[in-house]
């Protein structure tokens, strides 16, 4: 397994669209295993394709408390077909803007489809961390970070921190 760099905002290409993947094959599994080693050792809890580089529809996440045994999952292709009218409000970051949080409301639960890490088709029904988590990292593929649904200024703010404390740690 390998770790992979992390890109942070403004990089131009957290704002691209992902493509769908159209093989889940040894190829990708092993992509998919770098891209988990690499959350871990960031560590987040989550972590979408895009991040490491790969306009790629893929998800992988793990909610697993600290000291419990690691719980590993990998969405591909993600599409949301349902969400709840109730909203949740969480105070989240995101491995591409460093060491910056914000709270977010999103849908309280969702129904999401995937292709697993097998490329088998799975629905699932998701609620709390989880169900704000997929949705997190879903907007990754669509371009949108959570500092999107701030205002401009604040916006202005975070990535303006990101970029000093990027540059603090190549000195
Ligand atoms: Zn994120």
């Amino acid at each position: 397994m390998a770790i992979l760099p992390i890109i942070t905002v403004p990089d131009p290409l957290l704002k691209k669209k992902s493509k769908p993947v159209d093989k889940v094959d040894d190829k990708l599994r092993t992509f998919m295993d770098d891209m988990l080693e690499t959350m871990y050792d960031a560590p987040g809890i989550g972590l979408a394709a895009v991040q490491v580089g790969k306009l790629w529809r893929i998800l992988v996440m793990d909610l697993a408390p600290d000291g419990e045994d690691p719980d590993p999952k990998y969405y591909i292709n993600p599409e949301i077909t349902w969400t709840s009218e109730e909203m949740n409000i969480y105070n989240e970051g995101c491995l591409s803007i460093p060491e910056q949080y914000a709270d977010i409301e999103r849908p309280a639960e969702c129904k999401v489809k995937f292709l697993d890490y097998n490329g088998e088709e799975n629905e699932i029904h998701v609620e709390g961390l989880l169900a704000t988590c997929i949705q997190h990292e879903m907007d990754h593929l669509e371009g949108i970070v959570f500092i999107d649904y701030l205002s401009k200024i604040k916006r202005g703010i975070y990535v303006r921190k990101v970029k000093k404390l990027v540059k603090e740690k190549e000195e």
